[in-house]
């Protein structure tokens, strides 16, 4: 079986061919126009993704030395994401479905974060049912319980910013530039995590909460540039390391408590946070500190990509639950819904 899969939610287009469950390509079009504006501009990324849909396609096909006519199904995103984005992706994949006469198959973005982990990789562990996924990603923090493929159970979530969201924001006011996520897990490798102790927010159950954390930082650093106008410059690797230190903090308390709740010690992430190297660190360390088997995608498979959307792809078309050719995007699609 031959899963094109198409990906087109927010700010990356990305395309994949998947042989089974066994990627053959994935490639993805970063879109830098959205840097020079400190976010993503919908109006933009839409018009973007207009202008690489048909090239990112082709290098997937090329890519993966497979000719179009031999494709089984096209998977696609429908949602959730900024909705200019995935009428692009939506539009194509019905287009090409229909050109081809194959089936076509929506896929929610959050399940595909999630269910990453059964690609197959020689290197790479799977979960088996049920576990716990902790998706942390630009515009969601979730804890999921995992019962099947498609069946899933949302334990927990953010009240206000996504965890990406508080990185992206937090390296906003240290005066970096878009996307900062990455950026702050740079710096923090050279500083020391608890130089600054940010206060950490207090919210019950397995939700989370992160908009206090971005107030916390500006006013340390607006108190500190007072009396040190060059605060920022001379201790940037440290705020980086502590704000990256608290955050991880939050998550890492937040799974613990998930684990005990549901006596469950199977724990994955997923979502572009799961690339954060102090994330990977923590989980991994859980392993012998903590008793848990832990799960974490290889690292091209945590940001938006259409690998995941291909997995998804695949796992339904072995239950030929196909989608209808006047099936629509959607900009909120809740797990589970
Ligand atoms: P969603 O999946 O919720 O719809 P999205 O698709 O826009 O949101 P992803 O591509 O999954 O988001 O993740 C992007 C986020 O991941 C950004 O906020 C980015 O800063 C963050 N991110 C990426 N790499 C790292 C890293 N190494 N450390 C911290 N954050 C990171
Ligand atoms: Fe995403």
């Amino acid at each position: 079986t031959y899963i094109l899969a198409i990906e087109s939610s927010c700010d990356d287009t990305s395309a994949a061919v998947l042989a089974n469950d066994k990627v053959l390509s994935n490639v993805v079009a970063n879109q830098e126009i959205h840097r020079k504006y400190g976010g993503v501009v919908p109006e933009l990324a839409s018009r973007a993704h207009q202008q690489n849909i048909v090239p990112v396609v082709h290098q997937a096909l090329a890519q993966a030395n497979i000719d179009k006519k031999a494709l089984s199904a096209i998977a696609f995103t429908r949602g959730p994401g900024l909705m200019g984005s995935l009428l692009v992706g939506t539009s194509f994949a019905k287009s090409m479905s229909m050109g081809l006469e194959i089936p076509l198959i929506e896929v929610n973005h959050m399940q595909a974060h999630i269910l990453v982990h059964f690609i197959k990789d020689e290197n790479q562990k799977t979960p088996t049912f049920p576990f716990l996924a902790m998706t942390i990603s630009g515009g969601h923090t979730q804890i999921v319980l995992v019962k099947d493929f498609l069946e899933m159970e949302i334990l927990g979530q953010t009240l206000d910013d996504a965890v990406g969201e508080a990185f992206d924001k937090s390296a906003k006011l240290l005066g970096l530039p878009y996307p900062g996520g990455p950026l702050i897990d740079k710096l923090a490798k050279k500083g020391n995590p608890r130089a600054y102790p940010f206060p950490k927010p207090k919210v019950d159950g397995l939700n989370f909460s992160f908009s206090g954390l971005k107030t916390s930082i500006l006013y340390y650093i607006q108190k500190q540039t007072k009396a040190n106008p060059n605060f920022l410059e001379e201790n940037l690797e440290d705020v980086c390391a502590s704000i990256q230190y608290t955050i991880l903090e939050i998550l890492m308390e937040k799974l613990e408590k998930a684990v005990n709740q549901t006596g469950i010690k199977q724990v994955a992430i997923g979502g572009g946070v799961a690339a954060n190297s102090g994330i990977r660190n923590r989980l991994a360390a859980a392993e012998h500190e903590k008793g848990w088997q832990t799960y974490i995608p290889k690292f091209e498979f945590c940001t938006d990509n259409a690998a995941m959307i291909g997995i998804v792809g695949y796992l339904k078309y072995l239950q030929k639950n196909f989608s209808a050719k006047n099936v629509v995007a959607k900009a909120r699609y809740v797990i589970g819904e």
